[in-house]
């Protein structure tokens, strides 16, 4: 298998066209920006160890890994977008912040470093990948026996249609018009049933619901609405 082919070089070249404005909290990638602190909270509170040697797969300009690193942990960040990384590495630097960015598929990472990590993060970047099992099986060799995987995505859903694409991306503008497309969407037990198959077991889920009055997100523990996150270990 090619190591590289696992990508949709249409979806990179999305995010290389907004990649000097992955820092700009009012720009095309606000909404991360916005779930941050939650989608942190979420993962950090899980995670047991004091220095947890964390890979974030499809990182982007480094929102959630710079979160990561902050908190203590010891972050290898990948992702396949070249100018998203230059990004990514340049606003690490001026933050004094020792982040790993590197250029490569999580495919080819897990044949360099198998069973190498303590946690991984892959925050929507499921939705934007060929073969999303495939991810969450590299995903689940790069980690040590016992080890956490945090996935986040937006489920295929009626509403997840109406409220993600229709209404986030040309209603209320929230996204750029054409991050999402409706059949790459991801339904909770379909990322349940590739992570069992991997050989991780589902611990969390939870969602963030987004209010359109007030503009704010909130974590819904438990629950697997639109925007869903999940944590899974891998057995020992
Ligand atoms: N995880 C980050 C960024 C999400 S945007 C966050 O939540 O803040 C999705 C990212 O996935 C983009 O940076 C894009 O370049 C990356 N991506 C898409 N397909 C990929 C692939 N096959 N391998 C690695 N990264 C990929």
């Amino acid at each position: 298998m090619n190591l590289l082919s696992n990508a949709d070089q249409q979806e990179i070249a999305k995010f290389d066209r907004v990649s000097r404005m992955w820092w700009d909290t009012g720009g095309p990638m606000r909404m991360l920006h916005v779930i941050n602190p939650l989608r942190s909270a979420f993962i950090l509170g899980q995670i047991e160890l004091p220095r947890p040697k964390i890979l974030d797969v499809g990182c982007g300009g480094g929102i959630l890994s710079e979160a990561l690193a902050h908190a203590g942990a010891e972050v290898t960040a990948i992702d396949l977008s070249q100018p998203t990384l230059e990004a990514a590495r340049r606003h690490a630097a001026a933050h004094g912040l020792g982040i790993d960015y590197r250029y490569m598929s999580v495919e080819q990472i897990a044949q360099e470093a198998e069973g190498g990590f303590d946690a991984l993060t892959c925050m929507e970047m499921l939705e934007h990948v060929p073969e999303p099992s495939e991810v969450i099986a590299a995903c689940a060799r790069l980690l040590k026996p016992g080890g956490q995987a945090f996935f986040s995505t937006i489920d295929r859903s009626l509403k997840a249609f109406l409220f993600a694409i229709l209404g986030g991306e040309y209603v209320l503008r929230l996204l750029p018009r054409g991050t999402h497309q409706y059949r790459k969407l991801i339904r909770p037990r379909e990322l349940r049933e590739w992570a069992q198959r991997s050989g991780l077991e589902f611990t969390a889920i939870a969602s963030l619901l987004y209010n359109p009055l007030t503009g704010r997100f909130r974590v819904a523990p438990g629950k697997a609405d639109v925007n869903y996150m999940a944590c899974f270990i891998k057995k020992r």
